[in-house]
């Protein structure tokens, strides 16, 4: 039998999410078909706004599973879909929570402030939650003096902490992708590229974060390649955000900084990549595979999420 082309998909899906009511929400790390099919693309914290607040009964997640279960724990009325319940996060991963209750309880005291990407039960046991957007001025709202806890990512944490200058320990924790840039890779494309600019995600190492021309989240780094007079940039992030850069400024050149091991060649997540239009319309057809949360969890989960939306909206952020 021959094989359907992803964008045979689309006239099916669009039937369905109709009938069924559903919103459609992608992360900027998806293929560019699935973002221009979703109704709303975003970063981590746009993203978990809008499952906050919007009317469809059905919310299908074009991401990973950590962001499908903040959509849950903020919207636990509605039916979560995730596509594929592989599509996990190295980040996520590498903080499990029997050792991060090991961590809190080794250093009392700390405020435990927590990235997004993480399991529900690692938002259960935290007092505030972030994203790469939000970080430095959630650690900044705090008191002066009050110390800190920072998971998963190592470094996020460490950027955080010098931006801040605040008592922050750091959880040992990284992103396969953003830990993977090659420093050497980004210096010869920049010599070989006179005046591009180097952005970078605070994900990154230290020595790749030290040659940026500018460091922001996902969304900070949209934002700068649209409102920047310059004209080219090499990207360290995950190169799915080119197709909104491209959609904003089609003239400029966009280039994407390669992982250390060239064989690999690319910087993909390959986690965000195992989302497919093919899943997507089975996921609606079927409302399965759907995110299940205990309901205790998920009141103990939703706790460090809305104290960070608290902290967002005041803040206008
Ligand atoms: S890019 Fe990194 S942090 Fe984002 S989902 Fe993939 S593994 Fe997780």
């Amino acid at each position: 039998m021959e094989e359907k082309k992803s964008t045979e998909y689309i006239d099916e899906i669009n039937r369905i999410r109709a009938e069924k009511n559903v919103i459609i929400l992608a992360h900027y790390y998806q293929v560019k078909e699935i973002q221009d099919l979703a109704d709303f693309v975003g970063d981590s914290l746009a993203l978990s706004q809008k499952a906050a607040s919007n009317d469809a009964d059905i919310i299908l997640f074009a991401g990973v599973k950590f962001m499908a279960e903040t959509a849950k724990i903020l919207a636990p009325e509605k039916k979560v879909l995730l596509p594929d319940m592989n599509a996990g996060c190295s980040l996520a991963d590498s903080c499990k929570a029997d050792d991060f209750k090991k961590f809190i309880d080794a250093n009392p005291g700390r405020t435990v402030v927590t990235y997004v990407n993480t399991t529900a039960e690692i938002k259960a046991l935290s007092d505030i939650s972030c994203t790469s957007s939000n970080a430095v001025q959630i650690i900044n709202s705090l008191p002066e003096g009050e110390k800190i806890i920072f998971a998963p990512d190592r470094n996020l944490g460490n950027y955080v902490m010098n931006e801040t200058g605040r008592d922050i320990v750091v959880w040992n924790g990284t992103c396969h992708v953003h830990e993977e840039f090659s420093l050497e890779a980004i210096l010869k494309l920049k010599s070989e590229n006179p005046g591009s600019k180097v952005i970078v995600h605070p994900e990154c190492e230290l020595p790749v974060r030290m040659v940026a021309d500018y460091i922001g989240s996902t969304a900070g780094l949209l934002k700068f390649t649209k409102t920047d007079p310059g004209t080219s940039y090499i990207i360290a992030t995950e190169p799915g955000i080119i197709h909104q850069m491209k959609k904003e400024n089609p003239h400029k050149k966009y280039i994407t900084a390669p992982p250390k091991d060239s064989t690999c060649g690319c910087s993909e997540c390959n986690f965000m990549k195992l989302i497919t239009m093919e899943k997507i319309y089975k996921c609606l057809k079927d409302e399965k595979p759907e995110i299940l949360i205990d309901g205790k969890l998920i009141s103990d989960a939703q706790k460090p999420i809305n104290r960070m939306m608290e902290i967002s909206k005041k803040l206008g952020l």
